[in-house]
């Protein structure tokens, strides 16, 4: 759990805002690092209290060649993908070396303050932040209140801020990546533990966007079982449950099934332009800073490749500013498929299924994950509908950034 504790003015040399995803990644990069003047940093983590404001427990996968350095609370691993079209055609790839993994955040906080606990200079602190600043002072402000109510303030040479964005930025093409997922436990074996079903698409297509059953096997009996949508807005609570239901019962034919636990949420699928930096000494990183790729949702390997160089700047007496998550031309491929998908010029379902059957897996994994060359890129992009995707490449430029609408269904 994360404490109180009783501080309530702090001077370090990093304060991290949000103890989520990117800010515990980076301060566990932190933690053990030194300068170039041999000193470890000072850092100060701040969360905010149990309630409305702090991220809920959720589940994080991503794929890793050989052990990583959270690979003692991955809490399952996969050496297949499987993705199934809605034509009943199926693409199969074994991974190799490489593992999907997943790991859950109670066990990511636990891993992160089991080091952070070695650190003499480290300070926990709950507090909701409403302000990160420049301080005209030098160095950054953070401004938040404890659960009592009370003042707290930290002042930091640097601030790495990670709240959730209030608002998106304007973008060309917004969409949302929604789901609500059963933790299941079945009566008889019903599961391969080896295979992920990355994107089942047997499920019923909703009218604008895509949606696909999402399988995530923790045992032969037990699974995480997700309905996801990629559409314009997400669904209600019964409207989820009714489509789990189906994809459960009619589709993947379990019976005899207790659900033990469940988990939603909702990841902005967007070509926005995210700030990194929000003033001298301040940064942006996460979701809030764009590490989420756009037309996937996947966040948590580019908080880890954005916290590496931020630490590594640190060691080398360099200005930590968190590098773009995506390289422009990923960021462009997605904001492509983005635009496709949004005008509803190509099939979604048939869209990524045929990615899948065409491509493979190591190809796609290495482009989603950044480290593709241009002619696997080409060769992407080849297998993809090329006349919608040239004509959405080609407005791109012309087409003016605007405000996102939710629009409720
Ligand atoms: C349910 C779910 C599952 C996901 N699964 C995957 C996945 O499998 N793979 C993947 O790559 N991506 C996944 N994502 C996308 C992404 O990786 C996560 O959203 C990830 O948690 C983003 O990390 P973050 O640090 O930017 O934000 P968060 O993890 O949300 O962290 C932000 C932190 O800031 C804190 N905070 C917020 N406001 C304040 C405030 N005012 N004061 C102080 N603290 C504050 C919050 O409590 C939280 O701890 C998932 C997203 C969701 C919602």
């Amino acid at each position: 759990m994360w404490n109180t504790l009783p501080v309530t003015d702090v001077d370090v040399d990093i304060a991290v805002v949000g103890a989520g995803a990117a800010g515990l990644s980076l301060a566990y990069r932190l933690a053990g690092t030194t300068g170039p003047h041999g000193a470890a940093p000072t850092v100060a983590v701040v969360e905010a209290p149990d309630g409305r404001t702090r991220t809920p427990p959720r589940t994080w996968c991503f794929w890793e060649t050989g052990d990583g350095p959270y690979e003692s609370v991955v809490r399952a691993s996969w050496s297949r993908l499987r993705v199934r079209c809605p034509d009943g055609r199926v693409a199969e790839a074994e991974l190799g070396a490489t593992r999907y993994k997943m790991i859950r955040s109670p066990d990511f906080v636990a891993l992160v303050e089991r080091r952070l606990a070695r650190l003499p200079g480290l300070h926990r602190l709950t507090a909701t932040v409403d302000r990160v600043s420049d301080d005209p002072a030098g160095g950054a402000v953070v401004h938040g209140t404890d659960a009592s109510g009370a003042p707290v303030r930290v002042r930091a040479r640097w601030a790495f801020d990670s709240r959730p964005p209030r608002r998106l930025p304007a973008a060309r093409s917004t969409l949302f990546q929604h789901f609500r997922g059963w933790f299941v436990r079945c009566a008889s074996d019903a599961f391969d533990p080896s295979t992920v079903e990355l994107m089942d698409f047997r499920t019923p297509q909703p009218a604008h966007g895509l949606s696909f059953g999402y399988v995530l096997p923790l045992g032969r009996r037990e699974a995480l079982v997700e309905y996801t949508e990629f559409s314009p807005a997400p669904l209600r609570r019964e409207e989820y449950e009714q489509a789990l239901r189906h994809y459960t019962g009619k589709v993947l034919g379990l019976d005899g099934t207790t659900v033990v636990d469940v988990e939603e949420g909702v990841i902005p699928m967007t070509d926005a332009v995210f700030p990194r930096r929000a003033g001298q000494r301040v940064f942006r990183i996460g979701t809030a800073g764009g590490a989420t790729r756009p037309a996937t949702g996947y966040t948590f390997a580019a908080v880890q490749r954005q916290s590496d160089a931020i630490a590594d700047a640190w060691r080398r007496g360099r200005v930590p500013v968190p590098p773009p998550a995506h390289a422009a031309r990923h960021r462009a491929m997605d904001a492509v498929v983005l635009r496709a998908l949004a005008t509803g010029r190509v099939s979604g379902a048939r869209f990524f299924g045929e990615l899948f059957l065409r491509n493979p897996a190591d190809r796609l994994l290495r482009f989603l994950d950044g480290r593709s060359r241009w002619w696997e890129e080409l060769a992407i992009g080849l297998s993809t509908p090329v006349p919608p995707m040239l004509r959405s490449a080609v407005e791109l430029p012309v087409l003016r950034r605007r405000d996102a609408a939710v629009r409720r269904r």
